[in-house]
């Protein structure tokens, strides 16, 4: 099916990496991140994403900010963040093709809040990517569900942030790796086969 090779436009479909962001790339906040001094790095994700870049692989983020459509911070300030984090990501030498966010609250019944698989295809879509031969990581079962009805091939929970609570519920066998520096490690070593889903 060649049609599947390429976007509308002709350029081949691309495999990438799409990460969540609080608990994977960022510390994981119970009252939310609602300012940049909310903000708390991982070192190791910095690490992980420059690799990431080295190796060629496009990265984008896909979020979940309810602290929007809660009110607790505007669409202007949690874009702001995202553009300081996706800052401090390049000048440590990563690279974000760009950050996909659902602002809404959880009662909005938006196509976007994850589980729901929205956002990914906007990013697919936009980005022009070959999801089945992309990879997801959260540090939520809720990213991983998104992630594999949107298609993506290779799903993956990080221990950071809520993921080491989320491990323990899983109802069913899930890759689970210590940081997003251990999972980007396996993904780039060829310790694991991609689209084994
Ligand atoms: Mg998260
Ligand atoms: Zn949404």
């Amino acid at each position: 099916m060649l049609e599947l090779d390429t976007g509308g436009d002709g350029r081949p479909l691309r495999a990438a990496v799409l990460l969540d962001r609080d608990g994977v790339i960022i510390e994981n906040r119970d009252n939310y991140v609602r300012s940049w001094a909310d903000v708390s790095i991982y070192p190791q994700a910095l690490e992980a994403l420059a690799r990431l870049h080295e190796a060629g692989y496009p990265v984008a983020l896909v979020t979940n900010q309810s602290a929007v459509g809660r009110g607790l911070l505007s669409l202007a300030e949690a874009r702001q963040i995202n553009g300081r984090l996706v800052g401090a990501i390049e000048r440590a030498g990563g690279r974000v093709e760009d950050v996909y966010m659902c602002p809404h609250a959880p009662d909005e019944g938006c196509n976007c809040r994850k589980p729901r698989p929205g956002l990914i295809w906007q990013a697919a879509e936009e980005l022009g990517l070959d999801l089945s031969g992309s990879v997801l990581i959260g540090d939520a079962l809720s990213d991983l569900e998104a992630g594999q009805r949107a298609g993506v091939g290779w799903t993956a929970l990080v221990r950071t942030g809520r993921g080491a609570a989320e491990e323990r519920r899983a109802a069913g066998p899930v890759r689970v790796y210590d940081t997003l520096s251990a999972a980007v490690e396996a993904l780039l070593t060829g310790e694991v086969e991609r689209q084994t889903d």
